[in-house]
């Protein structure tokens, strides 16, 4: 973004730019209670420090011993850990909404934090409160109201019934936030309520992910010959992601694709450590030790990605997915599942194919069709990288975020 944005509205310059104000940039509080590095806090850090500074200035709220606060990016940002190793901030999302005997606690302590939060807000100078994950959209959306500021939820979780579905809607009327929805059906969680809602997908740096042969050290590292086929997971170990359906799905291939390998990337969260054993079992009582490769977190992901001849993500109920868009800019094919927000990524039959969540057989038999077809798979490939450029550029996305905090501050919240 080479100009500054206007607060002052939608006149624009003769030029086609946006007009020059003397106002001073405004403040925008970002709230997230992550400890972890998850999609979001990765879509945050993209989202500020591509921030126009001369428009907007940030400061990051969040819970002491955040680690995705270390990246680079961000270094210049001021931060302040609001928010103590609580165990609200702790409990998995079906713990916090069920039963009275922990709503009470639940609620002072939401209370309690909201009030801690409001008074962080003050002392930043904070304009425009944006909150980036599903707690913080209840603890901080109340501290916003209490601080009386215009208030945005980005909301980038698809909730079940039991998973808080309802508060979030509750809350939602109660404190008329502006929702960010990262896809269309994220964004139809809030239908039938009043609340304003804009679907912005979240943005990739594509600039990192570029098209290319893996490299060979890399490939060595991990134990992959020059004639293995690689299927690639980049993912949290967590159930809803689907390793075990693409473990069956790669035993069902085993005995004809010889030279088939899995890559898998990506850790568990503290509170589910024992899946990853539970996945290693699994993995051995199909007979695919020798074939599942089990790299933990890495941080080199667009190197990663540039082994694989095909990428897989098998969630159940995906609310977007970045990994997908990733495998795209690299140039890569995608098998996923009709699920959330994946079909508005993936276009089923041209960037990928897409197949029933929790389907082993229909998911073996997309892999072998692109392992068996290499110029279809490699047209996909092509047509990825061409719709994550013309789509999910995070320059865009930024840019459309900003814009939202002109229009919602020139209104007065
Ligand atoms: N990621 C990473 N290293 C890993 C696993 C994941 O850097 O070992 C990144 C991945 O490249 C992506 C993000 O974490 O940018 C995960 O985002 P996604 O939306 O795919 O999943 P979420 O965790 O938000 O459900």
């Amino acid at each position: 973004m080479s100009q500054r944005l206007s607060r002052l509205g939608p006149d624009r310059s003769a030029a086609g730019g946006a007009i020059v104000t003397c106002d001073s940039p405004a403040h925008i509080a970002y709230i997230d209670h992550a400890i972890d590095f998850g999609g979001a806090e990765h879509s945050l850090i993209e989202l500020v420090s591509r921030l126009d500074r001369t428009s907007f200035t940030a400061t990051i709220l969040h819970t002491e011993g955040a680690k995705w606060l270390h990246s680079d990016q961000i270094a210049d940002v001021e931060r302040i850990a609001v928010f103590p190793d609580h165990p609200l901030l702790q409990q998995k999302r079906d713990e916090v909404s069920t039963g009275l005997l922990r709503l009470i606690p639940n609620v002072c302590s939401t209370v309690q934090l909201s009030l801690k939060l409001r008074a962080a807000l003050r002392r930043t100078g904070a304009q425009l409160v944006h909150t980036n994950s599903l707690k913080t959209h209840f603890i901080g959306g109340l501290a916003a109201r209490l601080a009386r500021l215009p208030l945005i939820w980005h909301v980038r979780d698809l909730l079940r019934e039991d998973e808080g579905y309802h508060w979030l809607r509750r809350a939602a009327h109660l404190l008329h936030p502006h929702v960010i929805a990262i896809s269309k059906v994220v964004a139809e969680q809030f239908a039938g309520l009043a609340t304003e809602v804009t679907v912005i997908p979240n943005g990739i740096p594509l600039d990192k992910f570029c098209p290319g042969p893996p490299s060979p050290q890399l490939r060595s590292e991990l134990g992959l010959s020059a004639d293995d086929y690689v299927l690639l997971i980049v993912s949290r170990l967590t159930p809803w992601k689907g390793h075990m359906t693409l473990l069956e799905a790669v035993a069902h291939l085993a005995d004809r694709w010889r030279q088939l390998k899995l890559v898998v990337v990506g850790e568990v969260a503290f509170w589910e450590a024992a899946y990853e054993e539970q996945l290693k079992q699994q993995a051995a009582e199909l007979g695919l030790t020798e074939r599942v490769i089990w790299t933990g977190f890495r941080s080199d992901v667009p190197e990663l990605l540039r082994l694989c001849d095909i990428f897989v993500l098998p969630s159940v109920e995906e609310p977007f997915g970045r990994v997908i868009i990733e495998a795209m800019a690299t140039g890569r094919p995608v098998v996923a599942t009709e699920s959330g927000g994946v079909p508005e990524i993936v276009v089923d039959g041209q960037t990928g194919l897409l197949v029933p969540p929790q389907d082993a057989q229909s998911l073996a038999d997309a892999i072998e069709t692109l392992l068996t077809n290499r110029q279809y798979a490699q047209q996909m490939g092509a047509a990825g990288l061409s719709r994550a450029h013309q789509l999910f550029s995070v320059d865009r996305v930024a840019w459309q975020v900003q814009e939202l905090y002109q229009k919602i501050l020139s209104k007065g919240g």
